[in-house]
């Protein structure tokens, strides 16, 4: 016999599937700091126009650390700490809907 449709299931699978892409996600968060350098001679001198800073900012063995990002690599580092929060949120979604089920199941006992 058929299984009944369960939207729950289908979506379940869907973002079981969608992991595989965010495989290359970083941990922490990207940061995006404005400074001057402190040289007298730069325009930043004046503190108006800044130069730009970009961390990503993560746990290592529970402390806090940044790690500075090499402009070329800008762009990489935020899809992939945004693939980390991708990820967070297809697993939240599995879990709740595995709770959803699991407490329908205790119902039927
Ligand atoms: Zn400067």
């Amino acid at each position: 016999m058929k299984k009944p449709f369960d939207p729950d299931l289908v979506r379940r699978g869907r973002l079981i599937r969608g992991l595989g892409a965010l495989r290359g996600m970083l941990p922490g968060s990207f940061v995006e700091r404005n400074r001057s350098c402190g040289r007298p001679t730069c325009h930043c001198a004046d503190g108006k126009i800044l130069h730009s800073q970009y961390q990503i900012s993560v746990l290592v063995d529970g402390k806090p650390k940044a790690f500075n990002i090499p402009v070329e690599l800008v762009e990489k580092v935020r899809e992939k700490t945004d693939m980390r929060r991708r990820f967070d949120d297809a697993a939240a979604a599995i879990r709740d809907i595995n709770l959803k089920r699991f407490l329908r199941e205790k119902e039927n006992c």
